[in-house]
């Protein structure tokens, strides 16, 4: 019998196990086809794929339901200015820029502006994820033009992502702001909470910024205890995802409950409760780690998950 209950475990373990990977694969699957560069090549020899931000809105073809991205051999051909134009790298053969459009920037009919959020699931996947690149290049670009130690002029370094100081030497990269992001299981329930600044009845798993000196997994307990108040134990690694708004990296983690009670703190999150599977509240959409991670524990529990945004 203890030899039989044995291959059981395991084989509930290569289920849930190759479940978890399966979800977390698929997070990174849409850039699969994207190679990152920065040198642009010196001749341009067919189109390419635009990525024009004012502020950080994209400029796109809107159509009834799907949108799409200019994709010319050169951005002058809309008769738009540019005020710089940053090197990506190719989606398959295709090389891509990002875009800085002029203040005050007047678009041609049949073009318009929208926010990445807003275009989730309208544009191609692929072409989405690379625009998530795009912005926070062009974001980078136009927030660091002088040194924040000397003040002076700051020259982009030839064929690395960055800037450079011509009188102190200081090297200016892109931001990026690790977070973590935690789905925690007790049972057969898992962890929601309410942050005040969510959609009206939104809950999600828990979230937060990387301090300096801190690992992931220090910051994964420390944001569960200071949010919620409990601790938890058995953290793994879920899978990771851009979230350009402005410059994260979040970093998602599996946890288990280790003790205490929920208390919250009131100055971050409004509610917090245990959750199964089949009883969700309205939760995060698509476009989120925090989706994936709530949609592997449901499909490990065999459900559906309901009352789900786009
Ligand atoms: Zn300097």
């Amino acid at each position: 019998m203890i030899g039989h209950s044995c291959i059981l475990i395991v084989a509930v373990a290569e289920i849930a196990l190759s479940s978890y990977n399966r979800a977390a694969k698929n997070i990174m699957e849409e850039e699969k086809r994207f190679i990152s560069g920065i040198v642009p090549p010196s001749e341009r020899t067919g189109p390419a794929w635009w990525f024009a931000f004012l502020e950080s809105k994209l400029l796109i073809y809107p159509g009834s339901d799907l949108v799409s991205v200019p994709f010319l051999v050169d951005f002058s051909e809309l008769g738009l200015i540019a005020v710089s134009q940053h090197y990506l790298g190719h989606l398959d053969d295709r090389d891509c820029y990002a875009v800085e459009l002029a203040e005050g920037t007047v678009l041609p009919p049949g073009i318009a502006l929208e926010g990445l959020r807003q275009i989730y699931g309208r544009l191609d996947e692929t072409l989405f994820w690379v625009a998530t690149r795009a912005v926070q290049i062009v974001d980078w670009d136009r927030t660091h033009l002088f040194c924040g130690r000397c003040a002076t002029p700051l020259r982009t370094k030839g064929a690395e992502r960055a800037k450079e100081c011509p009188i102190c030497g200081q090297l200016h990269f892109p931001r990026l702001a690790p977070a973590i992001i935690v789905l925690v299981e007790r049972g057969g329930e898992l962890l929601l909470a309410r942050s005040r600044h969510f959609l009206s009845g939104m809950y999600s798993v828990l979230a937060g910024f990387v301090e300096p000196g801190e690992s992931l997994e220090e910051a994964v307990v420390r944001e569960v205890k200071e949010e919620v108040g409990i601790d938890v134990k058995d953290i793994k690694y879920f899978g990771s995802q851009p979230w350009p708004f402005p410059h994260s990296l979040m970093i998602g983690f599996t946890a288990t409950y280790a003790g205490g009670e929920i208390s919250l703190d009131d100055s971050e999150i409004e509610d917090a409760g245990w959750f199964t599977a089949d009883h969700l509240p309205r939760i995060p959409g698509k476009i989120s780690i925090a989706r994936k991670l709530i949609d592997w524990f449901v499909e490990k529990k065999g459900s559906s998950p309901k009352k789900a945004i786009p």
